[in-house]
């Protein structure tokens, strides 16, 4: 280490956020809704007043809180910081917690798809897909079997093969 490297203050520090290092408290999403109903970016990063939704909030080791967005933590890191390491943890947690939200409505999509009669007899119209000359097997009987034993990734399959055949949402 050079001492230049040894004497170099830490940007929160030398922003006046107190002292490093700089512990991670939580993950805060701050957002405001507009009057058409759609949510926006509703905090502020306190090192660069860049507008943020998801706010990691920080203490110093003097114990003074505040937040920053993602790209500020990535952009002041410095060696020996663990701040990095917890961010990129607290960004996977939150994509996988998205990805498995998003997943859970398309499946609760396919179910309410498959209540409708209608749905019902375009699938009953469709080839079984290991099983197309087969006129007892459709696509129907292949997807409510399937559903039955299914996993979340079996179910997305079940969802990939109707959802060609479901109406635009409105
Ligand atoms: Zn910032």
């Amino acid at each position: 280490m050079s001492t230049t490297e040894k004497v170099r203050v830490h940007p929160f520090e030398a922003a006046g956020h107190g002292m490093a290092p700089f512990k991670f408290r939580y993950i805060e999403e701050i957002v405001f809704v507009d009057t058409q109903g759609y949510s926006h970016a509703g905090g502020s990063c306190d090192y660069c007043g860049t507008l943020i939704r998801w706010a990691y909030w920080l203490r110093s080791a003097c114990g003074k809180d505040f937040k920053v967005g993602c790209d500020c933590v990535a952009k002041t890191h410095m060696p020996g910081d663990t701040l990095l390491s917890v961010v990129a943890r607290e960004e996977k947690n939150r994509k996988k917690a998205a990805d498995k939200a998003r997943k859970e409505l398309r499946i609760a999509r396919l179910y309410k798809e498959l209540d409708d009669p209608e749905m019902v007899e375009v699938l009953q119209g469709l080839p079984h897909p290991h099983r197309p000359d087969s006129i007892d097997h459709s696509l129907h009987s292949y997807i409510t079997n399937k559903l039955r034993v299914a996993g979340m990734a079996g179910k997305i399959e079940c969802c990939r093969m109707v959802e060609p055949y479901m109406l635009p949402d409105e």
